[in-house]
């Protein structure tokens, strides 16, 4: 197997490749694993889909496919979809009008150094972190889909994907341990901004649990996000102790995964 050739990129940049793999994989790899979906996960696929066809920015191709993949599971009657029906729809769309989702994985950002690391778990943070930045930018978006009424529905259905569907299910675990916390858990999130710095949180006390294990990629060490080089204003220090500047964290992060931050390059 021919390694794949680096793709140069930016770290300040958030790669649309990088998204469009994360659905690529998800829909056809991390679903394949449920012959059916009913009951619980339908519903929890549903949310997932309608999410990202109201959220995703730029509208482009991918927000197409995931309309026409959130319509048709609206309107089907059914109580149970067999997994080969979404992906014939999937596989469809893209023959007929089109290429909407690549054919292959394609990691920028989110490539590692060796095979086996970063790629899909990577990404799918990173897309849910623009999710929660363009659910702040457009604050109408969700209206009449059924997740209006949630004050944190990003982080809701996130919680939701992850405990149902994510490959990992320790990690499932440890996700839903934190979300459910009572103190400073999800229910907590009572703002659109709040659910930016949550997640943001969140992501960062998983890298510090993480940081020095087996998993780690040696040019990508885990360690508290975003750097000073990244976001210098970000980081304050009182009496010899470091902080984190909470307003500028929040600015950044609304700039960095922001749509105009996306960048376009090695997508299909
Ligand atoms: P990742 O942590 O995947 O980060 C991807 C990119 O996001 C980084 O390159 C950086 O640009 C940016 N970023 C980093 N930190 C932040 C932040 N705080 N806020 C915003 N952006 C940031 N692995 C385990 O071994 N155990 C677990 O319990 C576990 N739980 C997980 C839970 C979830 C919900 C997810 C999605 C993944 C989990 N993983 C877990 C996988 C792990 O967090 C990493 O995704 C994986 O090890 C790949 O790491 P990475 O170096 O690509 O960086």
């Amino acid at each position: 197997e021919t390694p794949e050739p680096w793709r140069d990129f930016d770290r300040s940049r958030v790669y649309t490749a990088d998204l469009e793999s994360a659905l690529h994989y998800l829909l056809r790899v991390e679903l394949a694993a449920h012959a059916t979906l009913q009951g619980e996960e339908l519903k929890v696929f549903k949310d997932f889909v309608t999410l990202v066809a109201k959220l995703y920015p730029g509208g482009g191709s991918v927000v197409k496919l995931m309309e026409t993949l959130s319509d048709w599971l609206l309107s089907l009657p059914l109580e149970q979809i067999p997994y080969q029906a979404v992906l014939d729809l999937v596989d469809n769309k893209m023959t007929i009008s089109g290429v909407f989702l690549g054919a292959e994985l394609r990691w920028v950002g989110c490539q590692a150094s060796r095979p086996g690391l970063r790629g899909y778990p990577c990404s799918l943070w990173t897309l849910f972190h623009v999710l929660t930045v363009q659910h702040d930018a457009t604050p109408t978006a969700l209206d009449n889909t059924g997740l209006e009424g949630e004050a944190a529905p990003v982080l809701q259905v996130m919680r939701r994907y992850i405990r149902t569907f994510f490959g990992c299910k320790e990690c499932g675990r440890h996700f839903e341990q934190a979300a459910a916390a009572a103190a400073a858990g999800v229910d907590e999130v009572k703002s659109r901004e709040q659910q930016i710095l949550w997640l943001w949180n969140q992501h960062n006390r998983v890298n510090t649990r993480l940081s020095g294990a087996l998993s780690d990629d040696p040019l990508f060490p885990k360690a508290p996000w975003p750097s000073p080089a990244l976001c210098p204003s970000c980081h304050e220090e009182t009496n010899g102790v470091h902080t984190w500047n909470q307003d500028n964290v929040l600015r950044f992060l609304r700039h960095h995964y922001g749509a105009s931050n996306l960048s376009p390059k090695y997508s299909l």
